[in-house]
This record gives C-alpha cells, sequence and structure tokens, in this order.
C-alpha cells in the first residue's frame, strides 16, 4: 500500500476509534492496539510531514460529546506522548540533558487510568469543574463534581487556582458495583476508568453521589495567593497544603535510570493498588525548563508517559471448551485464536459460567477482549463491537457434565451449572490437581498432566493414594525414568511436612479457600480441635457463616472424609499450625476496616494486623480500639463517633504499621 494511502487509513481508523472511546464510550479496541495505529501514524508523518492530513488525530486531543453544556478552557488541556519502551525513556531524558545540562530533575508519578479534569477555585472557593474535552472545550460537570468528597469545596487558604487531575473509581468499588449492577440486570462496565467516567457523566448528580468517586491532582496553576512555587514537585506539596488529595507515590528523580527503577518497580506493586494505573508520568521539575520546551499540537514535550506492557488485548473466539472444576462446577473456557499479552501467548481464558456469555452475549467467531487477571488464565472482559456478531450463532448451556454424562443441576443460591456425581472422574482429578497446587500442599513437581495419568491407571483415586506412592510405581508413567520418577517421589513426601492452613486449604472443602482455611488454622490452632468443633463453634469466627460452618462441620463428620485424613496422618502428612504472629506491637488492640485505603486492599491491612499481634473485627463494639476510615467511609465511622472509639485517617494507621 502507498504511504499516502495507508496514512489516510490511519487517520479514519483512529478517528473512528476515538469516538467510539472518548464519545459513546465503547471501546472497538484494546488500548495497546490503538496506542501501535497511533505510533505507526506518528511514524509515518514524521517520515512524511507533506503527508499529514488535517483531521489528523497525532494534532488533537479526546473528544467531546453533546451530553451536557461545553465550556471553553481558560487554559488548554493536552494529553501525553507514550511509550512502552525504557530505551524511549532514556533516549528522551538524554536529549534533554543534552539541551539543559545533568542537574535537570525528573518527577515520576502513577498515571491514574481515570478521566482527566480541570478544578477552578477563585479565592479559595470551588466554582467550575470541567472535561478535558478535546482540550480547548470540554463539559460541563460542575453539579456532578460538588458530590466527589476529595474534592475540597473550600480551600485552606483563599487563592485563585485551576487544579487538575484525575478521577477514578477504586478497584474495589468498581468489583463491587459491577457485581450490583449484574444483579439489577443494569451495565457492567468493562473497567474502572469506564465506571468512573460513566459515573461522573451523569445527567442527575444524584447518581454520581451514589458511586465512590475519587481524585488524585497532579498540576497547578496559580493565579494569584501567598506562594509561587519554582518546581512542580513543590506545587504538588502546596496543592496538598491547599486540601487536595495528592498521589502518595510520587518521586523526584535525578536521571533516567531513577525513572525506569521507578517504572520497574511500579508494574508489579501496581497491582497491590486499589486503583488502577496504566504506566508512570515523567514530567521535568523546573518550572523554567518547563516553559522553555513548551507544547507540541497534542502534548508537552516536557513530559512523557511509559505504559505498563499491556494487560488487555482482544483477539478471536474461535470455541468453548468445557471444564469441570473441583466443586463439580461446569464452566465454559474460551479457546481463542493465540495472542500475546503481558509477556506470553495466550489461547485460552475464562468465561466463568454461562450467564456470564449471554450478559455478554459472546458469540463464536466474535472479537473479544481479554484480560491479563491475578489467575494463571486471563480472562474474556467483553465483545468488541463488529458487523458480524448479529450473524454469529448464539452458545447454548450443555444438558450434560462433559466427563461423566450426568444431567448438570444449578443449586440454590450458586450460579452457574453443577455435576453432582462422586464419582465423576474429571471433578476428582481437579481436587487432586488442586491438592498438590502452589497454595495448597505445594508440590511442585506433581503436575496436572502426571495426576491424570496416575489417575487413569487407577493408581490414585483420593489424596491419601500420593503417599502410598513408591518410586518405582513413576516408572509406570509416559516417558518416566528413574530421575524424574526420583523428582516426583521426594517432591510428594517434601509436602508431608505442612501447615495446617494449607492442609485445609487442600481438602477442597466447599466455601473454605485459602483465607478461610488460614481463619480455622489460627482459631483452632490443630486438626483435632477443629475435627472436634460444633457448628456454633465454627460460626463464633469472623466471616464464617451458618451456611459456611456448617460445610465445615459436615466434611469432618462424613465417614469417607475421615478415613482419607486417618491415612494421610497415618502416611506421615504433620499438619502443624504455624502463628503468623510476627510482633507484639498491636496486642490486645481490635481494628475495624471501612471505607477504601489507598495503599493496599483491606485483606493486606487485616494480614498486617494480625502479623503485628492484633485482630481484626466485621463490626464496631465498644471493644473495639480503632476504626481505620479508608475514602467513603461506611455506617462504622458514625457508629465509631457514637460510641466514641478512636477514628484513624489512612496515614495514622500506616504510622502505627510502621510505614
Ligand atoms: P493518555 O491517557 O495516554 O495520557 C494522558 C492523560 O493521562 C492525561 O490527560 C491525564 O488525564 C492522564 N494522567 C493520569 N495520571 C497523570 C499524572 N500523574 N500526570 C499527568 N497526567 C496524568 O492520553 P489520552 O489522550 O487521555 O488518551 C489516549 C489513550 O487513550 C491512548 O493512548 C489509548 O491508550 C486510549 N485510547 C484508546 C482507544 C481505544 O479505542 N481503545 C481510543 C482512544 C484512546
Amino acid at each position: 500500500m502507498q504511504t499516502a494511502e495507508r496514512i489516510q487509513e490511519l487517520v479514519q481508523l483512529i478517528n473512528k476509534y476515538n469516538h467510539l472511546y472518548y464519545v459513546e464510550e465503547t471501546p472497538a479496541v484494546s488500548d495497546f492496539e490503538y496506542d501501535n495505529l497511533f505510533a505507526e501514524l506518528k511514524n509515518l508523518e514524521s517520515e512524511h510531514p507533506e503527508l499529514v492530513l488535517p483531521d489528523s488525530p497525532t494534532k488533537r486531543v479526546g473528544g467531546i460529546s453533546e451530553k451536557f453544556e461545553t465550556y471553553k478552557h481558560k487554559y488548554r488541556l493536552y494529553s501525553l506522548d507514550n511509550t512502552y519502551t525504557y530505551e524511549d525513556i532514556e533516549k528522551w531524558y538524554e536529549k534533554l540533558v543534552q539541551e539543559y545540562g545533568s542537574d535537570l530533575e525528573l518527577v515520576a508519578e502513577l498515571k491514574i487510568d481515570g478521566l482527566a479534569i480541570a478544578l477552578t477555585y477563585e479565592n479559595g472557593l470551588f466554582t467550575r469543574g470541567v472535561t478535558r474535552g478535546d482540550g480547548i472545550e470540554g463539559e460541563d460537570i460542575t453539579a456532578n463534581l460538588k458530590t466527589i468528597k476529595a474534592i475540597p469545596l473550600k480551600l485552606t487558604k483563599p487563592v485563585s487556582v485551576e487544579v487538575r487531575g484525575e478521577i477514578y473509581m477504586p478497584v474495589t468499588s468498581f468489583e463491587k458495583l459491577n457485581e450490583e449492577n449484574l444483579k439489577n440486570g443494569e451495565k457492567v462496565f468493562a473497567n474502572p476508568r469506564n465506571a468512573a467516567s460513566g459515573s461522573l457523566r451523569q445527567l442527575d448528580s444524584r447518581i454520581t453521589a451514589k458511586r465512590d468517586l475519587s481524585m488524585f491532582c497532579y498540576t497547578a496553576i496559580i493565579e494569584n495567593g501567598d506562594y509561587k512555587p519554582q518546581n512542580h514537585y513543590d506545587s504538588l506539596m502546596y496543592l496538598k497544603e491547599l486540601g487536595f488529595k495528592i498521589n502518595p507515590n510520587i518521586r523526584v528523580c535525578k536521571n533516567g535510570q531513577e525513572v525506569i527503577n521507578y517504572c520497574k518497580e511500579w508494574e508489579f506493586k501496581r497491582h497491590d493498588l486499589n486503583y488502577a494505573t496504566d504506566g508512570v508520568v515523567v514530567k521535568v521539575n523546573q518550572f523554567g525548563v518547563q516553559e522553555d520546551l513548551g507544547f507540541t499540537a497534542r502534548a508537552p514535550k516536557w513530559a512523557t508517559a511509559f505504559k505498563f506492557p499491556p494487560e488487555e488485548v482482544s483477539t478471536k473466539l474461535e470455541g468453548i471448551e468445557l471444564s469441570v472444576g473441583k466443586t463439580g462446577a461446569v464452566t465454559p473456557v474460551a479457546k481463542l485464536t493465540p495472542v500475546s499479552l503481558a509477556g506470553s501467548v495466550v489461547s485460552r481464558a475464562s468465561l466463568y459460567n454461562f450467564d456470564e456469555i449471554k450478559r455478554l452475549d459472546i458469540r463464536i467467531g466474535d472479537t473479544v477482549l481479554i484480560k491479563k487477571a491475578a489467575e494463571i488464565i486471563p480472562k474474556v472482559i467483553t465483545v468488541l463491537p463488529s458487523e458480524e456478531h448479529d450473524h454469529l450463532n448464539i452458545i447454548e448451556p450443555p444438558a450434560l457434565c462433559p466427563s461423566c454424562g450426568s444431567t448438570l443441576i444449578t443449586r440454590m443460591g450458586e450460579t452457574g451449572l453443577f455435576c453432582e456425581n462422586p464419582d465423576c472422574p474429571a471433578k476428582i482429578i481437579s481436587q487432586l490437581v488442586f491438592w498438590a497446587s502452589k497454595d495448597a500442599m505445594n508440590i511442585d513437581k506433581l503436575g496436572p498432566a502426571i495426576i491424570e495419568q496416575l489417575y487413569n491407571l487407577n493408581m490414585v483415586r483420593d489424596f491419601s493414594d500420593f503417599y502410598a506412592l513408591k518410586m518405582e510405581d513413576f516408572l509406570k508413567l509416559e516417558l518416566f525414568q528413574e530421575k524424574s520418577a526420583a523428582n516426583v517421589y521426594n517432591s510428594i513426601q517434601g509436602s508431608k511436612k505442612t501447615t495446617l492452613a494449607r492442609f485445609l486449604t487442600a481438602l477442597s472443602i466447599k466455601f473454605v479457600g485459602k483465607e478461610n482455611a488460614n481463619v480455622l488454622a489460627q482459631n483452632f490452632q490443630s486438626l483435632e480441635n477443629l475435627m472436634r468443633a460444633s457448628i456454633e463453634d465454627i460460626m463464633n469466627l469472623d466471616g464464617f457463616a451458618e451456611k459456611t460452618a456448617t460445610e465445615v462441620y459436615n466434611y469432618f463428620h462424613n465417614e469417607q472424609n475421615v478415613a482419607i485424613i486417618k491415612r494421610l496422618l497415618l502416611l506421615g502428612v504433620v499438619p502443624e499450625h504455624i502463628s503468623m504472629v510476627k510482633s507484639d506491637k498491636l496486642k490486645d488492640m481490635v481494628f475495624v476496616l471501612t471505607g477504601t485505603l489507598n495503599s493496599m486492599q483491606r485483606r493486606d491491612a487485616e494480614q498486617r494486623i494480625a502479623e503485628m499481634g492484633g485482630k481484626s473485627s466485621s463490626s464496631v463494639t465498644k471493644n473495639t480500639t480503632y476504626v481505620v476510615a479508608g475514602d467513603s467511609p461506611g455506617s462504622k465511622y458514625d457508629k465509631a463517633l457514637k460510641l466514641g472509639i478512636k477514628i484513624l485517617s489512612e496515614d495514622e494507621f500506616l504510622n502505627i504499621l510502621g510505614d
């Protein structure tokens, strides 16, 4: 294809994608694919400046809908140039140093994946809030922004300032909102960014008020006041002083390598945050240099963004496979055209259940967006719009178990289809595979393929059979020689001494995953104590409702289960309780967490409290020592006020933990 033709094609395509993304809020491709097309267009344009088209998307920012009144920005808003490579960051820095010398400072910040907003304050009072829109004008959403608690209505000083930042929805609130919307048959959002955007651009601000939104601020244009910061970092500290929320993970860097170290650090740590970030923004710190560098038509020359490797890509759904899990749940697995995602080639993705297929209206042949999930297998998050979709075949749920042929049933209060046959081979194999898995007994050399062979050769039928196997038994398996046989044998034998929590997780008791197993181990301290416990004893534990407690009790009162456990112990498996307490700094203290924490997930906070000898509880009583209030705290906050319990902010809580 001729260059001019390709440029025209790219311009049309990217402009179409921009409209779908910014105005209709239904992206048709993943961000990674969009960024690749954009980079291709930018390259072609720089090689052939004579071919640049007047409506090229490289010369403009975003898009604007007609839903709200538009407002012309006093100061233009820009986008950011971006890259996916460290090499480009290094090159960008080197070029700046050549011009400004090595005194140049950079500030690295997390790139919050939300919605850019400009807030105007006159003499310390909030007067207007506008979306970025096309950078020249945006949508006036002042009424909606007033419902967000992180946006101060009055500043600590009577200054006039325009503040920019990103509105976001915490990940846990996004998940909760989707769960509720799913139940009520309302729109389910593909990611926290879409949820934040959809919640903010509501014509009825009462709806916005109900959504948990927050804002990190990252730019200040000070018009009058008592202080004029000389660099970006100081301006952020000033914003904090005025009452704005600033991201706590900002770092001043002396060179490109320090920025790269920051990017590498956050590429992993970002998964512990309760908000989405898609990269790192790097800015020149000194305002003098910023002014000197100025802007292109679309972005500042004094800043750039490093984007984390994509965790979402699109690919074609080629078919559906059925998998039978350890609880008998029969789940559909998507077979995909292989595609590269976060460093590995992916050809299968989870679809959860057939209700999900119906809800997303996924059909064989559709182009779907898949996302890397915490689990090993990625998940399908949405179908991308296409013209073929309506002509493709609808996927029907199966009637029979693909492994044993039993009729599948639905269970009261649970989603999905289940095979109830206790002897279903696929179900037993799933339980055996789970027994050996990392979170359970962690028998690293005993993988699914070996377990399947052991089962098919009738050598293993329950967990205890693993420990009765002799080294030579493994020689009966395909491709096994003495060394590989010894490896698996030793790996199994090495797992015998284990923690009580791992052992309880490995048993696959209904409703008892890793977290509940930890609580059981922590409280009963030995297998014997737990096996002797009554339903009431178990129900006393935090998070154990009657349904869960009954399942645990019934498991240990089932003859067959008890026989397997006795044989495991006879064969030398020793589950022992190991205390996770590392210090007694919080001994005798009871914490109640409410609202969303920015620095960690709630369960991590609870673990940290337990490690320091403290306890977490879900309800506020007069025995509560502290209530920790994150963003948008719930009724526990009011109850703490009523009972006079001390309330800690997130910062105060982190201080107590010693962070
Ligand atoms: P961007 O999101 O890549 O970067 C610019 C934005 O980053 C700023 O406007 C600001 O809102 C935000 N930001 C977050 N944290 C920041 C911080 N600490 N400091 C400064 N800014 C910060 O650019 P964009 O113009 O908003 O959108 C373009 C991107 O959107 C594309 O790169 C692509 O990933 C995505 N997009 C996707 C599609 C699609 O169809 N999938 C279509 C259009 C755009």
